[in-house]
């Protein structure tokens, strides 16, 4: 085989009259006259055009090495769109290093392949320009990130793979051990506890690159297994976090985009609902939720006597919403929980809309002061408890102005003071985040009197933080005594002999000099996609799974065969439901 001496996309007018080898992929072949014919050859630089012997056998995707002579292309055939497109190599020798079949679906990034396609041949899908960018953006994220900590003094800390159950709110995936049959692993859903426990160990700073596993259902933005920088440090505050964190993911958008965020704006819960109507809002674009509550204390229309009023302006809109559009916003309202939807376009005339008439003239003219609506603009209401409120006039606020995932820039912003519980079930709290995190000092009180919906209203020392309305990742300042950790785990449910059996070693580490730390982990799958501009995170895996969880390619999951389960012990007995 000859040695290559140049890349495809490298090679330019610098080198006319050299002679080269390249290799690659037969990208596109064209016969150009009786005797001759082009050849795009590709590498993961780009396509360079070679002229070849119209005889010779190359076929889309054959693998090939080519030598010949760098020469200017004739006038008139200049590509100026392509980098490669001033010259192209003639007099050539073809050497076919491997036939291909044709391939599955159009190499082309202007066709569209359905996606179930493309993950079954992902070798081959791998191969088009976008999946190589996308991956090369993903390597350089990872490099940015691991400089980053490395610079700012953190140590890298493998954990293991296979361990006890790790609480991060999702079911874990397991392991059956064969020399103990009937028990199992579980596959990490994050470092969490091994981190901590480092902490203890006295590394006072930890970093890794760590793959977690989750068994959630999967979205465009979540797959069962992911990766996260995951970081902790001994006797930090809140702001030394941000600020390591920050270094990271900052080095990170530099690095893919050339464009450093600075000073990372910060947001409380509280304040991201009251205006977002999100725990991750996206700001790259206003809209933002208005309090109308005050004006309705006199109304006599029971539509508007709740414990909350809040409402959107979309500017412009009452020209492009028609009742069409307006009737699927109301209906998709209401499957988020409002009970209605109140709505009106303000004209130079007057207002056009529903349940005006439930509104007094003082009401009208606040809301539309309230909310800066001018003629031509459409406002949208919502009178409910606060939290509904909130939350369906958030999901209206993305559904009308969210901006397309590579436009607007790149908004970073840390949401603070995140509530400790995020549901009460059967009387007991539910974490928002996980067990090991901090109450919030001034509320520390309220643990021991808080009852019903009261436990959502005790804040905790975690932390958001989000990218473009993404949720990028979490952390917060642990939990590390004892004495509040077991306090913690009573209150949610999880007796003495549980806490024993699940946490026992957590709980003797934390009497044994565990130092103050916190922490965070966000994810790297994320963040790549939205660097990259990509909606979803599969465009930035190499091998991802589908939506319904299987590896086209290998084919997992599948059955094991009948002796492994009887080394481990395990019967598998059909499902009914
Ligand atoms: N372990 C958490 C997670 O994976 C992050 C953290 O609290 O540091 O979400």
């Amino acid at each position: 085989m000859p040695i290559r001496t140049d890349y495809c996309g490298e090679v330019s007018s610098a080198d006319i009259g050299r002679t080269v080898t390249v290799c690659g992929w037969v990208d596109t072949r064209r016969v150009h006259s009786e005797h001759l014919a082009f050849v795009d050859v590709r590498d993961h630089t780009g396509v360079v055009q070679v002229v070849v012997d119209e005889r010779s056998e190359v076929r889309s995707e054959y693998v090939v090495a080519i030598t010949g002579t760098v020469r200017a292309r004739p006038d008139g055939m200049v590509n100026a769109a392509l980098a490669t497109g001033e010259i192209e190599i003639a007099d050539t020798t073809v050497d076919i290093l491997n036939a291909a079949e044709p391939p599955p679906f159009p190499m082309n990034e202007r066709t569209d392949v359905d996606e179930s396609i493309r993950l079954r041949h992902r070798y081959v899908d791998l191969r088009r320009p976008k999946m190589q960018r996308n991956l090369r953006i993903r390597s350089k994220v990872n490099s940015a990130i691991r400089g980053a900590m490395e610079r700012q003094g953190f140590v890298e800390i493998e954990t293991p793979m296979l361990i006890a159950s790790t609480p991060e709110g999702a079911r874990d995936f397991v392991v059956p051990s064969r020399q103990n049959p009937g028990d199992f692993y579980a596959l990490p859903q994050s470092p969490q506890l091994f981190k901590q426990l480092s902490m203890v160990g006295g590394f006072d700073k930890y970093y890794q690159i760590a793959r977690c596993l989750r068994d959630e259902d999967l979205r465009a933005d979540r797959q069962f297994e992911f990766m996260q920088l995951d970081a902790e440090a001994s006797f930090v505050n809140q702001e030394d976090v941000f600020a390591f964190i920050s270094e990271a993911v900052a080095d990170a958008t530099e690095a893919v985009t050339g464009e450093r965020p600075e000073n990372i704006p910060q947001m409380t819960y509280a304040e991201a609902q009251e205006r977002y109507g999100s725990d991750k809002p996206d700001v790259r674009f206003g809209m933002e939720l208005q309090e109308l509550t005050e004006l309705f204390t006199e109304t006599e229309s029971n539509v508007f006597k709740t414990a909350a009023v809040k409402g959107i302006c979309m500017k412009g809109g009452a020209d492009t919403l028609g009742r069409n559009a307006i009737d699927d916003l109301t209906d998709k309202a209401k499957r988020w929980g409002a009970k209605g939807l109140a709505w009106f376009r303000v004209r130079d005339e007057g207002l056009e809309g529903a349940l005006t008439k439930f509104m007094s003239e003082a009401e009208i003219a606040g809301v539309q002061s309230g909310l800066a609506a001018e003629s031509g603009d459409m406002v949208f209401l919502i009178a409910d408890d606060r939290r509904t409120a909130n939350r369906v006039l958030g999901l209206l606020r993305l559904e009308l102005g969210k901006p397309p995932v590579n436009e607007g820039g790149f908004h970073f912003l840390w949401i603070t003071e995140f509530p400790l519980f995020e549901d009460v079930i059967d009387g007991n709290p539910i974490p928002a985040h996980h067990p090991f995190t901090m109450p919030h000092p001034d509320d520390v009180d309220l643990l021991d009197t808080a009852e019903g919906d009261g436990w959502l209203d005790i804040r905790s020392q975690a932390y958001d933080l989000v990218l473009n309305g993404w949720e990028l990742g979490s952390g917060s300042i642990r939990i590390h005594r004892s004495d509040v950790q077991s306090r913690i785990f009573e209150i949610l449910g999880i007796g003495e002999e549980e806490q024993r059996a699940k946490f026992g070693f957590l709980l003797d580490a934390f009497r044994f000099g565990a130092p103050p730390h916190g922490g965070f982990a966000f994810g790297i799958d994320r963040l790549t996609a939205l660097l990259a501009g990509e909606e979803n995170i599969r465009e930035v895996i190499a091998f991802p799974k589908t939506q319904s969880g299987a590896d086209l390619l290998t084919n997992a999951p599948g059955p094991i065969e009948a002796g492994q389960l009887d080394e481990l012990g395990l019967r598998v007995v059909p499902r009914t439901d």
